[in-house]
């Protein structure tokens, strides 16, 4: 009996101090684990469309410096001078060392909610253009702030653990892909020393909660709207020789299109042109004056992007030449610039690094490698184009046994965006405030 106490004793006290800190991460998480999914319901009752973010961004900002962070409220400036940016900044800083930032994002998506969840969204509000939507945290960003504010709570406890200066970002529109770039455009990294290493989770909408994945290299696309305008000549829809007809010129647009990918891109470089909308004409006997087409253009590399987007010029122009449509109506083919937004690009050694981290925390069981992705995201902007090592993790967020009874029937899972995502707040909000914890004490530890 003494014999085992005296044992335990010292097996207490030459238990590693990693595992020491683990096993007091878990008792903090533990006493904190109640707060914090009653948080995530409440943020997910309460969601806001990009742009508009001021009561979420507001209580994030409350809560960080309740920790004693220092905050900065409302940072960043669209280039649109109609949008209010809602970045919050907090910052703690604890002696020299590195400088690691920690990104959530804070918007939600004009989605109404279809579950039966009672903590459901039930917000309606005017979007930009005037209409009546439904909000919903159909992207799980809930998840996100949520996990920021468990993680802040946790290294502000332990604060004697780590040295250096910890930043802590609520992003505002991220879905409109300009939050990110709006943040760093309000000078972001004139404010705060310059990241030595940038941090972020994504919820996974296919991962059980439990479960962290990670990809290293390029895990998520770059994006680029691309908007085309087909001019013809238009005319009586009984008359088309006396007209040029945009309708037909955008149909045969449209399948030549096709072939960007698959004849003119190598099939080792992933890629993606979707045409996503297509408007013209009012009335069945009316050959219309143009047609506008939208279209989303995914790449990892950027030389792949620029391949792509003059290639889809060269076609829009050359089949519109083909069908005669005079030079001085020949398509105007725009990217649009301000929905760029650039592959998200996990620094392999870093991603590494903190698997490992992750695989000691969580069991090696819970962490996955998860393969890339042509979804988009602009965390990506914050690494100045690969200048700051940076790495952003999936954090799983479905119940396991609707992953099984998937696997099992083949019935896909509501993907992000879906009406009928809902993330399982335990143990989704415990494995993503144990992982971050875990990352940021592994790259600031003393
Ligand atoms: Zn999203
Ligand atoms: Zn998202």
């Amino acid at each position: 009996m003494k014999k085992s106490f005296i044992f335990s004793l010292l097996a207490g006290i030459f238990v590693s101090a990693p595992a020491f800190a683990q096993q007091s991460l878990d008792v903090l998480i533990d006493r904190e684990i109640a707060q914090l999914v009653s948080t995530y319901k409440m943020l997910h009752a309460a969601p806001e469309l990009s742009h508009y973010e001021a009561k979420t961004s507001a209580f994030v900002a409350a809560q960080l410096r309740a920790l004693g962070y220092t905050v900065t409220e409302n940072f960043g400036k669209f280039q649109n001078p109609k949008w209010k940016s809602y970045g919050v900044v907090a910052v703690m800083k604890n002696g020299d060392g590195p400088t690691v930032l920690v990104r959530s994002d804070l918007d939600g998506l004009p989605v109404e909610e279809k579950n039966a969840v009672p903590y459901a969204s039930k917000v309606t509000t005017k979007n930009e253009a005037g209409q009546d939507v439904s909000v919903m945290h159909a992207c799980g960003h809930d998840v996100h702030i949520t996990s920021l504010l468990g993680t802040a709570k946790m290294l502000a406890l332990m604060k004697d653990q780590w040295r250096g200066t910890l930043v802590l970002i609520g992003q505002p529109a991220e879905e409109t892909v300009d939050g990110a770039k709006a943040m760093l455009a309000g000078g972001l990294y004139s404010m705060i020393p310059k990241p030595d290493f940038l941090l972020a989770l994504h919820d996974n909408a296919e991962l059980e909660a439990g479960k962290i994945g990670y990809c290293p290299g390029y895990a998520l696309a770059n994006a680029t709207s691309v908007e085309i305008t087909i001019r013809g000549l238009g005319g009586h829809g009984s008359k088309p020789e006396v007209t040029k007809d945009p309708i037909v010129v955008a149909a045969q647009t449209i399948l030549a299109l096709q072939t960007i990918v698959s004849r003119e891109n190598s099939p080792l470089d992933p890629a993606v042109v979707t045409v996503g909308s297509i408007h013209g004409g009012t009335k069945s006997n009316i050959i219309p004056d143009e047609v506008k087409l939208l279209l989303t253009v995914r790449s990892y590399k950027e030389e792949v992007r620029q391949r792509i987007l003059s290639a889809i010029a060269r076609i829009a122009k050359n089949t519109a030449a083909a069908a005669g449509i005079p030079e001085d109506r020949l398509p105007i083919v725009k990217a649009i610039e301000t929905e760029f937004t650039p592959a998200t690009y996990n620094d392999p050694k870093l991603t590494e690094r903190l698997a490992g981290v992750f695989q000691k925390a969580l069991g090696s069981d819970n962490v996955v490698n998860w393969p890339p992705i042509m979804g988009a995201e602009d965390f990506g902007h914050f690494s100045l184009d690969k200048q700051i090592p940076s790495a952003m993790f999936w954090l799983g967020a479905v119940d396991p046994a609707k992953v099984a009874e998937s696997k099992r029937t083949g019935k896909p899972l509501p993907s992000l965006h879906s009406s009928l995502f809902e993330p399982l707040p335990e143990p989704t909000l415990r494995t993503g405030v144990k992982a971050m914890t875990s990352a940021v004490l592994e790259l600031m530890k003393k």
